[in-house]
């Protein structure tokens, strides 16, 4: 069951591992399981389309909070709702599919017929990093497909009886995942919980949308097979790890040397001959060991206090892996009942911070050695971490 890898990345499986089936995922739960399902839950994914937004008078939840997060979520649904609705791409090599968020995109065009071959994997993989960050990739990282990651089977919401799972659609004989890395806006995430904040993860996602169609279009173009992914398909936190853009905290969530928690994920899966990253370390486990401030900060009290363990909340969370894990049904039931998504652990957490600033990344370089918990203790005492009233984010310039 161990891999190289894992020893590189700190992953550790043990005998009790099994692939994700997606349909256990917090959200699509919320659809099929009455355990998760409630008028909050549906009320909540309602309120990304503006008829069915609950505006209110609370601070970050007023109509033109929402009327920006729905917006910044409006390309990444279109492109969904083009894979649904099959009307954008008469030419488009597969058919449309009725899961658009669920699935991996489908609206790509005819590549090139044969593989343009590759003398050097390694001036390819420059080359496509290079081409990631024209469009628009915060940060890229290539490593092994790794079919652990994959989910064993994807949700069938509406081709199946709304409960079932239908057979994985990306192929197993793929080489490479290339992972990329979209960052949000950290000035949005100083007003979590607000709707507003939830536009820094719309815009993320509505990105992320573009960049991996497009890279998987390129690669498509060169004559390999490309897959473009973003929630769907497999694990994001464990193959961005083995590319080397992060490591695991714990609050569950990646942690990237330049943006912090602050990102989202997408990938793409290919046979296009690269060359893979190495896992990043900077110190992230050792800090998280002494630190806990998204544990504190966590409303319902979803994450955990104690060390990295295979513990399994529930069926939501992955069989056999030792690391920290979310309560996905402590952490969702908060996001329903707000009737908005929620990072606050993302606010909390001191590699939150502006890591173009030198003293920022002085700060990291302190939070990696045995000093840390004195790079704990500036946190706490130098870094504004309470939430902002949304009208500081409406009055910047
Ligand atoms: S997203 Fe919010 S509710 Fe979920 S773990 Fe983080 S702080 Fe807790
Ligand atoms: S808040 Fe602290 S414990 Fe939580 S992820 Fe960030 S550094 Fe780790």
């Amino acid at each position: 069951m161990r891999k190289p890898i894992d020893t590189l990345s700190g992953v550790e499986v043990n005998g009790e591992f099994e692939r994700f089936d997606q349909r256990n995922e917090i959200y699509c739960r919320s659809i099929w399981d009455d355990e998760v399902r409630s008028a909050k839950a549906e009320a909540f994914f309602d309120g990304y389309y503006m008829p069915n937004a609950k505006a209110r008078k609370t601070d970050g939840f007023g109509l033109k909070d929402y009327a920006l997060r729905n917006a910044a979520w409006h390309v990444s649904n279109v492109i969904r709702d083009i894979e649904v609705a099959g009307s954008f791409r008469p030419t488009a090599t597969q058919p449309p599919r009725k899961e658009g968020f669920w699935d991996c995109y489908t609206s790509h065009d005819e590549g090139w017929p044969e593989p343009l071959p590759v003398d050097d994997p390694a001036d390819t993989t420059r080359e496509l990093k290079r081409v990631a960050r024209f469009f628009g990739a915060g940060d890229v990282g290539i490593c092994a497909f790794d079919e652990r990651w994959m989910y064993s089977r994807a949700y069938a919401r509406d081709t199946g009886d709304g409960v079932d799972s239908k057979p994985q659609e990306i192929p197993e004989d793929l080489r490479h995942a290339i992972v990329v890395a979209q960052p949000m806006d950290a000035d949005l995430i100083r007003t979590v919980p607000s709707a507003l904040s939830g536009a820094a993860t719309g815009l993320g996602y509505t990105h992320d949308s573009i960049v991996v169609i497009l890279l998987a279009q390129y690669i498509r173009n060169l004559g390999y097979r490309a897959y473009a992914s973003l929630n769907d398909s497999a694990l994001g936190i464990p193959l961005g790890l083995q590319a080397g853009l992060g490591e695991v905290g714990r609050n569950g969530l990646l942690i990237h040397p330049e943006f912090g928690p602050r990102f989202r994920i997408g990938k793409v899966f290919t046979d296009l001959p690269l060359v893979d990253d190495k896992p990043a370390n900077f110190g992230v486990a050792d800090f998280c060991a002494q630190c806990d401030r998204c544990a504190r900060a966590c409303p319902p009290q979803a994450l955990p206090y104690d060390a990295p363990s295979p513990h399994r909340h529930s069926k939501s969370n992955i069989a056999g892996v030792v690391k920290w894990t979310p309560n996905a049904e402590k952490c969702f039931g908060f996001w329903a009942n707000q009737n908005t998504d929620c990072i606050i652990c993302v606010r909390a957490c001191p590699y939150n911070r502006d890591f173009s600033k030198r003293r920022h990344r002085a700060w990291r370089r302190l939070a990696a050695t045995p000093l840390r918990r004195l790079a704990l203790w500036l946190d706490d005492v130098f870094s504004d971490r309470a939430r902002k009233r949304v009208l500081w984010w409406w009055q910047q310039h």
